[in-house]
Order: C-alpha cells, then structure tokens, then sequence
C-alpha cells in the first residue's frame, strides 16, 4: 500500500482531489474527483501511478533490510578510513613538528617508533 505522499528520485508525488471547470459539479459541494497523482506538485499523472514506479517502491520496502546493510557497512568503512586519516595527520604533524622545532607528542613518537627524538621538559 502506497501513502498519499512520498519522495522518489528528488521527485514529492502527492495523491490528492482536484476540483474541475464546470459550472454545475459535486465537486462544488466537496465532492471532489479523483483522487489522482501529481509529481511536485504540477505535473499530473493519473490515478495509477506509473509502473516503474510502483516497481521502485516495492523494491525499496522488499530491500529495506539490503539496503540498510550495504549502508551500514559503508559508514563502517568511513569510519574506519577517517580514522587512519586522522591517525595520518598526527605522523605528518609529529614529523613536521621534529623538523620545525615544535612540541611533540609522545604517543605519535612513539607508535611511529621516533621515540628518540623525545625530548624531557627541563
Ligand atoms: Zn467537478
């Protein structure tokens, strides 16, 4: 079963009655025709919604579960890769800081196995 209004591909479809031109109509009383869809609001479509469409839909509702462990597993990498990237920047910090003269971080010397430039506070 399909709700009244949903998103596809950065399109809203909305199903909603419409009122006609006729002068003399039940759809004057409230009795409106339809109800039919439209797409963003304008473009008209029909009672029935198109069939790719409904094909999408169902897909989304029958993968639901796929597809939020092909996403699960992305925002793993992610993680895993902005992780080592942090991790990265530290070196490229730890090592730049040796060059320069700046302060050091004892952790990052030591996982870089640089603890030979480790310097004591006097
Ligand atoms: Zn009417």
């Amino acid at each position: 079963m399909v709700s009244d209004r949903f998103e596809l591909d950065g399109h809203v479809y909305i199903r909603r009655g419409m009122k006609c031109n006729k002068e003399i109509c039940r759809c004057k009383e409230g009795q409106l025709h339809g109800p039919y869809w439209y797409c963003d609001g304008i473009r008209y479509i029909g009672k029935v919604l198109p069939d790719e469409v409904l094909r999408h839909l169902s897909l989304r509702v029958a993968e639901a579960g796929k597809l939020k462990k092909i996403k699960d597993e992305r925002l793993r990498v992610r993680n895993q890769l902005q992780a080592k990237l942090s991790s990265v920047e530290d070196e490229i910090d730890t090592v730049s800081a040796i060059q320069r003269g700046g302060s050091l971080d004892d952790r990052v010397l030591r996982r870089m196995k640089l603890t030979r430039f480790a310097v004591r506070e006097v």
